[in-house]
């Protein structure tokens, strides 16, 4: 069920998370397993449960979410060095919590 996903749980507040960026569609939370000095994942606040679930009405979420990726590697100072932008979909893509997320991956 949609309510009982961790990543509804976290932008409803219901479950704590270290926010770095909280807008109208999208927010940025630390991931709390860093495979990288900087491990942020970017998540639209409608529940998707994949990338496979997006229809042509979801342009703009996807478009908002690689912009706010953007800054926040500005922010985080890795624009420069580098960083990864990764989308993992379903179980055999390594998707393990099923609302859609972007991995902010850098910082090395
Ligand atoms: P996936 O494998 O689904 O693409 O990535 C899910 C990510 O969410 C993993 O990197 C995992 O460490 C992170 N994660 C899982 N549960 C939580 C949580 O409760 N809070 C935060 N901040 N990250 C989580
Ligand atoms: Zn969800």
């Amino acid at each position: 069920m949609d309510g009982d996903c961790i990543f509804c749980q976290i932008i409803r507040g219901e479950k704590p998370a270290d926010f770095l960026y909280r807008g109208e569609s999208v927010v940025v939370f630390k991931d709390i397993h860093p495979h990288a000095p900087v491990h942020l994942l970017v998540v639209p606040r409608r529940h998707i449960r994949s990338l496979n679930d997006l229809t042509e009405g979801d342009r703009d979420i996807i478009s908002e979410m690689i912009l706010v990726a953007k800054k926040m590697a500005r922010e985080q100072s890795v624009s420069d060095s580098g960083y990864k932008l990764l989308f993992n979909v379903e179980r055999g893509g390594g998707q393990v919590i099923p609302h859609v997320h972007l991995h902010l991956i850098g910082g090395w």
